[in-house]
């Protein structure tokens, strides 16, 4: 196994991060000699921070605010970067230079599988927000058969723009505040519940069997996520999707397997959870 020079999340602010104590337990349980480094970089300097990180044929992550510019920085992406227009993964091919990658949608699609306990089939869903999350949302929809979705988003433009780039399964749809938001799985793609108890929508607007699916973890659960398990619900929130985006990495970045197992017990310390 050839390894990067160094290993690293780019994001800013980055300090919050989970994916160091998730990553660092993987690396210890597979015994490979390297941290999983913070590197808070402002939008100004991520140029200069990806030629440096080419030089130490290094690999790692990227997080927000540089998901999007990533992908246009790094020279060479995956396809399914190239879909998302955005880079969350990041590794120094053999005859050197960066190649961005994207696993938010193997992170979605095993968080939709584990929450529903099966593949989603002819299903709609509720898509609130319309960033790089919204997107890596979209690009597991359309791999799925017959599903489609509704994109809800404060900013019209952001969805039409969305909308445009996946017009066989998604359309837009008005952000009002009461109407129904009818569907099978609504889906939370803003940070709307990350430092505080805030709703992304009311549980009332949804169907009355519609499942809870919040991209946003915290200490605890989300407060979308506790009111629908109470309501009767189905719903998780995003840990194992932090959790199966970060395993798809280790496996681009070491070609093996990490320990799941490791990686989950040290989210879940992080998080206080049973
Ligand atoms: P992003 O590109 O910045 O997009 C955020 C979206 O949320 C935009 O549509 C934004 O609308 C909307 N939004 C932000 N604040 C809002 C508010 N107060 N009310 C209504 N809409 C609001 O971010 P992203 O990369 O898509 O990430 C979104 C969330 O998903 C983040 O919290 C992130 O932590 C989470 N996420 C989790 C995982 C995981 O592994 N669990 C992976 C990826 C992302 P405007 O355009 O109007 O600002």
């Amino acid at each position: 196994m050839r390894l990067p020079g160094r290993l690293v999340l780019l994001g800013h602010p980055v300090a919050h991060s989970l994916s160091p104590v998730m990553h660092n337990a993987a690396l210890a349980a597979a015994r490979i000699p390297l941290t999983y480094e913070l590197l808070d970089v402002a939008p100004s300097s991520l140029a200069e921070a990806f030629k440096t990180l080419a030089s130490y044929q290094a690999a790692g992550n990227v997080t927000v605010p540089h998901k999007t510019a990533a992908a246009t920085l790094i020279g060479k992406v995956s396809p399914v970067a190239n879909r998302i227009e955005a880079v969350n993964t990041f590794h120094t091919a053999e005859e050197g230079g960066l190649i961005g990658d994207n696993t938010d949608p193997v992170g979605f699609a095993a968080l939709v599988r584990a929450t529903l306990g099966r593949e989603p089939r002819d299903a709609h869903f509720v898509v609130i927000g319309a960033g790089g999350a919204a997107a890596a949302v979209l690009a597991t929809i359309e791999s799925w058969s017959r599903c489609t979705a509704s994109v809800y988003s404060r900013n019209s433009k952001r969805a039409e723009h969305l909308v445009a780039r996946f017009p066989d399964v998604a359309r837009v749809q008005t952000l009002t505040d009461d109407e129904p938001m009818p569907g099978e799985i609504a889906v939370n793609a803003t940070p709307i519940g990350l430092g505080n108890d805030d709703l992304p929508v009311q549980l009332e607007r949804l169907d009355r069997n519609a499942a809870v699916i919040d991209l946003v973890y915290r200490r605890g659960e989300t407060a979308w996520v506790r009111c629908a398990k109470a309501d009767g619900r189905v719903a998780s929130d995003g840990l194992l999707m932090l959790l199966e985006q970060g395993a798809a990495a280790f496996e681009i970045w070491f070609g093996v397997q990490p320990n799941r197992d490791a990686m989950w017990s040290a989210l879940k310390e992080a998080t206080d959870r049973e």
